[in-house]
């Protein structure tokens, strides 16, 4: 069901079966790195929720298999994270982002794009080598990129992390700690993280109309005004309808992404929801 541009997470019989065999999958995931061009950069647009208009972006990679498959990342991420593929994914990512970003400079958008990064690419000296040779290359200020790392990742191996992540600061680049408020950061462990931006993570977003509301709504609150303490700004990501985005402007949130404004879309379908924006 790809004509559309969704993700595909369910398959014909082959690659189902491809799917369940690891090995099998492995070898396809290599080839896809090593010699197609098969992972694509998808863009979810972030929303200035007091101005309705796009303030930057998130990229989010997707796996070409074949020309009616478009896995989703949970489909072989983990995978890659576990066979060592990760940094090389994600250093093709950091790639696009970067020729993105400066396509979008040279039509006249200066706009701000953060890309994830597993815990383990920044430990990985050809990933920062990659990103410090790409700030470099660019001419393009380091403040326009945004390194997203979970908050259980980034505490998984803080000792190792923590120094990296604040080297990554001085450059200019911003970090955000993704999926924030599920990780059990100790506040000692936080405060030597750098963190830039806080994305607090999209089930309390989900839950902020249902059963547990007043649950969710706590940790809303919590998170932006931990924010605050630490001079991080807030962002709110798998906001679905009206009535989570009223709730989260309410309490502060300027920045929103998610279904309820824009699912990911290619970079050409980016460029031409940033041109329609302009001529309003
Ligand atoms: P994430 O970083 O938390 O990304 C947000 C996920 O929520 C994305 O799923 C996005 O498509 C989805 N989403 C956006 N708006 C909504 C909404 O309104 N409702 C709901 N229910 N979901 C929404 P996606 O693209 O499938 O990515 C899943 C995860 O895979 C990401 O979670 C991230 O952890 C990982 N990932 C994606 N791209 C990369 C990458 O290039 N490198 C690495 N290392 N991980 C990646
Ligand atoms: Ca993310
Ligand atoms: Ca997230």
């Amino acid at each position: 069901a790809n004509r559309h541009g969704e993700l595909v997470r369910f398959y014909n019989a082959e690659l189902l079966q491809a799917l369940e065999n690891r090995y099998t999958l492995l070898k396809h995931l290599r080839d896809a790195i090593t010699e197609g061009d098969q992972l694509r950069v998808y863009y979810q647009p972030k929303f200035n929720m007091h101005t309705g208009k796009v303030c930057g972006a998130e990229a989010l990679v997707r796996w070409q298999y074949d020309a009616d498959t478009l896995l989703a990342p949970d489909q072989f991420i983990p995978l890659a994270e576990t066979s060592g593929l990760i940094t090389k994914i994600d250093t093709r990512v950091m790639e696009t982002v970067f020729a993105d970003v400066a396509r979008l400079q040279s039509s006249g958008f200066a706009l701000p794009v953060s890309f994830n990064v597993s815990n383990l690419d920044l430990l990985a000296p050809e990933f920062l080598g990659s990103l410090e040779s790409l700030l470099l290359h660019s001419k393009l200020t380091a403040s326009l990129f945004e390194i997203e790392i979970t908050e259980t990742q980034a505490m998984q191996n803080y000792e190792a992390v923590a120094p990296v992540l604040s080297r990554l600061v001085k450059l200019g680049v911003k970090i955000s700690i993704d999926d924030f408020g599920t990780g059990y950061s100790s506040l000692a462990h936080f405060t030597k993280l750098a963190a830039t931006v806080l994305k607090v993570d999209k089930s309390f977003v989900a839950q902020l109309a249902g059963k547990d509301k007043e649950n969710a709504l706590a940790v809303i609150k919590m998170v932006r005004n931990f924010a605050e303490q630490f001079g991080a700004i807030v962002v709110a990501e798998g906001i679905e309808t009206e009535e989570q985005r009223a709730i989260l402007t309410d309490n502060g949130y300027q920045i929103g992404q998610g279904y309820l404004f824009s699912r990911p879309i290619p970079f050409s379908q980016f460029e031409t929801l940033l041109a329609q924006e302009k001529q309003l």
